[in-house]
């Protein structure tokens, strides 16, 4: 029996377990991947009983990714660029890889959803961990620029600078945001609950996509105010998680299952 398990702060609301039981069905993959509750000061101890409980791969979600990359032996370009890692492959010895399959998981949604993003504008709303995640990949599908606007405006600067050999990034101030973007990605943990700030409305146009990173409740408030503005196209960051978990499903088992069905059937299990 292969065990696998997702480690998270809270983590119950989890649907990785979900997820993955699922793809390992399809392909007739026998797994036990368990939601695993882990206060970062509990994050070392409880990944150490699990690989000793035979635990082979791990997802690790929020707010244990910069733990976990700083307690690998390896990481692959992804991850060390992102500085966090979202997913654990055991090596030999007690060691562990880690991987960040973010940005695939969000390019691979956006292919999915017939979103193009070379020779496009993309806005990024937020500069946290999660952008540091998904910069490389959406900078390699070209285009024709990305924009980084953030409440703290230090920080947007500082990752432009970071991932400017890797395309056209530049960091923009939130009030400097006057005309419409293809796409905007909203990748801040804001406008959870039900009081949005304000948007940066020049950056909406009724031909703008809007993408959040969020699904469910988390993505409801920011998604409805951008309808609000007038944008037609919205997707919530559900597709992303799939996305995200076949990547990793696929670096441990060597087979990238379908996500087709999957995107329909957990959107109804969400009821959404
Ligand atoms: P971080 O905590 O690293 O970053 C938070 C970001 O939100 C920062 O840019 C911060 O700005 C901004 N922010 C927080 N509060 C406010 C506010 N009140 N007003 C304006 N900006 C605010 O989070 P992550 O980057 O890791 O995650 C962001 C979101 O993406 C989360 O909701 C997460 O659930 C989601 N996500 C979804 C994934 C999926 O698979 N669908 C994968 C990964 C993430 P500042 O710098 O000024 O503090």
């Amino acid at each position: 029996m292969i065990r696998h398990a997702v480690f998270g702060h809270p983590i119950a609301h989890s649907r990785s377990p979900w997820i993955h039981a699922r793809f390992a069905r399809e392909l007739g993959i026998e797994l036990e991947y368990r939601a695993i509750d882990a206060a970062p000061e509990y994050f070392v101890e409880t990944l150490l009983d699990f690989a000793e409980a035979g635990g082979s791969g791990a997802n690790v979600t929020l707010p244990l990714k910069e733990l976990a990359a700083g307690l690998c032996a390896e990481l692959s370009e992804a991850a060390a660029r992102a500085g966090a890692v979202n997913t654990l492959i055991a090596l030999p010895g007690g060691r562990w890889r880690g991987d960040n399959t973010d940005g695939l998981g969000l390019v691979a949604d956006l292919e999915r959803l017939g979103v193009n993003v070379s020779g496009r504008s993309v806005l990024i709303l937020g500069a946290g961990g999660s952008v540091r995640g998904i910069l490389p990949a959406l900078l390699s599908a070209r285009p024709s620029r990305l924009a980084i606007a953030n409440r703290t405006h230090a920080r947007a600067q500082q990752l432009a600078a970071e991932f400017a050999g890797l395309g056209a990034v530049a960091a923009i101030r939130l009030d400097a945001l006057n005309d419409p973007f293809d796409l905007v990605i909203h990748a801040t943990s804001a406008y959870r609950g039900d009081a949005p700030g304000a948007l940066p409305r020049g950056a909406f146009g009724v031909q703008t996509v809007v993408y959040d990173l969020s699904y469910g409740d988390a993505a409801a408030a920011f998604l409805g105010a951008a309808q609000a503005l007038g944008v037609r196209a919205v997707h919530d960051g559900l597709g992303m998680l799939v996305e995200q978990a076949a990547a990793a499903f696929a670096r441990w088992h060597g087979v990238h299952p379908q996500t087709a069905a999957v995107h329909a059937e957990l959107r109804a299990l969400m009821g959404r």
